[in-house]
Order: C-alpha cells, then sequence, then structure tokens
C-alpha cells in the first residue's frame, strides 16, 4: 500500500466518522427504521458496542422476518416460533446480513431497544451509553468473512466517531448479561475480530 492510499483511507474513514455523529446514520447501509427506540437519558454518552446475532426462524438465514421483527411487522403465521415473540418491541441500531450488507433500524444518537437487562463494568442499562449491532447468524454457526469485515468496518465508524469506544469496550451481548443471553456465541471469533480491527484496510 502507499502512503497516499493510507492517507485517503483515513480520511474517508474521518470523513464517514464525523457524518455519522452529526447524522447517527451509517454510511451505505439501507434505513429502515423501527418505532422501538427513545431518546437516549440527559448526560448520557455513547461509550460501549455490542455485538448480538439474531435468525428467524432461529439457524435460518435470508428472507425478510428480523427486518419485519424489529419493526413490529412480523407475520406470526410464517413459523410456529413467532408467535412466541410477538409480542416484543425490541431493536438494534443495524444489522449485517449473511453478505456483509447493513440495514439500519434507529439512528446512533437514539437509544435502541438491544440489551435488556445488562451491565457493563458495573455500569446498568446497556442500552442509554451503546450502540447495538445484530449479526444475522447463531450462536455454533461461522459467522461469513463478509460480516467481519462490515462489522469491522462500523466498528472502525463508531470508535472513531465516539472514542469513548474503544477495542476495549466492545463486547458481546452475553458478555452485558451473562446467564440470560449467548449471543453472538462461540461461533463469533473474539480475537480474529481485534485483530481485524487493528490491521484491515478500511476502505
Ligand atoms: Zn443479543
Amino acid at each position: 500500500m502507499s502512503s497516499i492510499q493510507n492517507h485517503h483511507h483515513t480520511h474517508s474513514l474521518k470523513d464517514a466518522a464525523s457524518l455519522l455523529r452529526s447524522s447517527g446514520r451509517f454510511p451505505d447501509a439501507r434505513w429502515c427504521p423501527s418505532p422501538n427506540f427513545g431518546p437516549r437519558p440527559d448526560g448520557s454518552s455513547i461509550s460501549l458496542l455490542v455485538v448480538h446475532n439474531i435468525s428467524l426462524p432461529p439457524e435460518q438465514f435470508g428472507g425478510p422476518h428480523i427486518e419485519n421483527f424489529f419493526c413490529n411487522c412480523l407475520d406470526t403465521t410464517a413459523h410456529p416460533y413467532f408467535e412466541t415473540i410477538a409480542e416484543l418491541k425490541v431493536s438494534a441500531h443495524a444489522l449485517i446480513r449473511r453478505d456483509g450488507s447493513v440495514i439500519q433500524f434507529v439512528s446512533c444518537l437514539d437509544r435502541a431497544w438491544h440489551a435488556g437487562r445488562s451491565s457493563f463494568q458495573g455500569e446498568e442499562e446497556c442500552n442509554d451509553y451503546s450502540i447495538g449491532i445484530e449479526l444475522e447468524g447463531a450462536d455454533e454457526i461461522p459467522y461469513t468473512e463478509d460480516q467481519y469485515r462490515a462489522l469491522a468496518r462500523l466498528a472502525q465508524l463508531v470508535m472513531t466517531a465516539w472514542p469513548e469506544v474503544t477495542p476495549g469496550r466492545i463486547a458481546g451481548h452475553s458478555d452485558i448479561a451473562p446467564g440470560r443471553k449467548t449471543d453472538p456465541g462461540p461461533a463469533f471469533a473474539w480475537s480474529r475480530f481485534q485483530t481485524m480491527l487493528s490491521t484491515e484496510e478500511m476502505a
């Protein structure tokens, strides 16, 4: 890589991050607004990134069900499992599909409903101060290369936009709700992801 290219990448990351910081929107994400959000409490700053997984039906990929679920319009007749979650009102800021494409449901400036009862290093109510990103996946099924790359890109943007989010403040849902949640599961390669964060060429 030439230094000119590195220089260019540094600037495009910075520009995209400043847009993210002012608008709350991830660049290149498809906007699919969810009604499940609220304001962040006064005085809260964004200082945590939470990684999740979801698949609807469980362990099946593709289809419209995740985005319909986050938008409170899940077709509960489409699968028996859906009846068990029909009443839930939840969301995440973004979903990364198996092909690495990103769908955004809630502005990062707002409080999405992804963490539930949770705490990180003694600080409760992670939804107040975190950004939640879902990987379309399941605990025991390997994530795709495209998903790691997309997540690393989003994490880089978040860390640049809100420097309180550091590599040490990227956690799994299972880390902030132990005993209650298991995602993103053993399939998520944390060391590989952390290595990508520090070395990946973020175009
Ligand atoms: Zn989760």
